[in-house]
């Protein structure tokens, strides 16, 4: 009997081990399987905010995101290369988030989120573009994919734009 109870003491000690902690944080919520975050953006809140509060947090350098979901706002960027200026457009609807996909990493030891949305509108047409922000209007599901180092990023004046700097 005192066997038994050992033995099942632990059965429930390795299952808890084993069991993936909840994480919590601003407007988001997040699982980690295996290698692999699964965050869950609370309904109203910004994707940029929450998405940047959970790397900050979890201490994620580098990796890719991906994600769908729906948001009834969303601002994208155009980037001219001829002037190295941004025109941003905000489009207030509700929209499916098709796709979103982008990656984390450092630019002046902060970290940047770049990512790049598909939005599909009532009509079944799509957006798309460079994301700056948008506000979740329903459920808001990403999958990010950390990397055990950091990949950091430099202002190309030339350009406008972040490179990677594979040196730093
Ligand atoms: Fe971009």
């Amino acid at each position: 009997m005192k066997k038994f109870i050992l033995l099942a003491l632990i059965g429930i000690s390795i299952n808890n081990t084993m069991k993936a902690q909840v994480l919590k944080g601003s407007n988001w919520s997040a699982k980690k399987v295996d290698s692999t975050y699964i965050v869950s953006v609370q309904d109203k809140s910004s994707i940029l905010d929450a998405l940047t509060d959970f790397v900050v947090t979890q201490k994620i350098q580098a990796g890719q995101i991906t994600g769908i979901g729906a948001v009834n706002e969303a601002t994208l960027r155009f980037f001219n290369p001829e002037t190295k200026k941004y025109v941003d457009k905000t489009f207030q609807e509700q929209m499916e988030v098709s796709n979103l996909s982008g990656n984390i990493s450092e630019v002046e030891g902060k970290p940047m989120l770049h990512l790049h949305i598909t939005l599909g509108k009532s009509d079944y047409t799509a957006l798309a573009g460079h994301l700056l922000d948008a506000k979740i209007r329903g459920a808001g599901e990403f999958f990010i994919y950390p990397l055990d180092n950091h990949v950091v990023k430099v202002k190309n004046e030339a350009v406008g734009l972040n490179f990677y700097d594979f040196d730093k």
